[in-house]
């Protein structure tokens, strides 16, 4: 197992709030970060991790929905087509599971670990992953998608995830609550 000294950011930390700044030029810092949250999302179980949920406002996310890494450093949605809605959970916000619409196909320009310009088709779970990620980006959370009712029911639980700290251990059946994780 690789090392990594990163932590999740749990609900309530305002990092996961802000919106993130774009790289300017990629250096070996981002290529470590990338390789990091990598790790942290494997070892969470999740299949897609955004940098905020580390605590750095910077735009690089990592998704793998099995089979193949991805690192997107400045990812932007050009192209966006069709509609799906999936159940979403979230690494920093274990134990809530959200149905969020988002599109079915989009088309993603980012910069990969070298600079170099790059773009990215993907649908159906991939594109539903990228979209996550890319809120994380702009502050946004699952929890924003939620109906009237749905915050009603999850509101003594986001208050209980606030007042605790994010290097607590989430117990196993408590970060496992959703299917996907995010
Ligand atoms: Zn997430």
């Amino acid at each position: 197992m690789q090392e990594t000294s990163l932590m999740i950011k749990i609900f309530g930390e305002p990092v996961l709030r802000k919106k993130s700044a774009p790289v300017r030029e990629v250096e070996d810092r981002h290529r470590e970060l990338l390789r990091e949250m990598a790790v942290l999302m494997y070892d969470g179980g999740g299949i897609g991790l955004a940098a905020p949920q580390v605590g750095i406002n910077e735009q690089l996310i990592v998704a793998d929905i099995g089979g193949a890494l991805y690192k997107l450093i400045n990812p932007i949605i050009v192209k966006r087509q069709g509609r799906q809605v999936l159940e979403e959970g979230c690494l920093s916000v274990p134990g809530v599971c959200i149905k969020v619409p988002r599109a079915l196909k989009i088309q993603v320009k980012f910069l990969n670990e070298e600079g170099q310009r790059q773009s990215v088709e993907a649908q159906g779970l991939l594109a539903c992953v990228f979209q996550h990620e890319i809120d994380h980006l702009k502050g946004r959370l699952i929890v924003d998608y939620a109906s009237f009712l749905q915050r009603l029911k999850i509101r003594k639980k986001l208050e209980e995830l606030s007042r605790r700290a994010s290097h607590e251990k989430l117990s196993q059946s408590e970060a496992k609550s959703c299917k996907l994780q995010l």
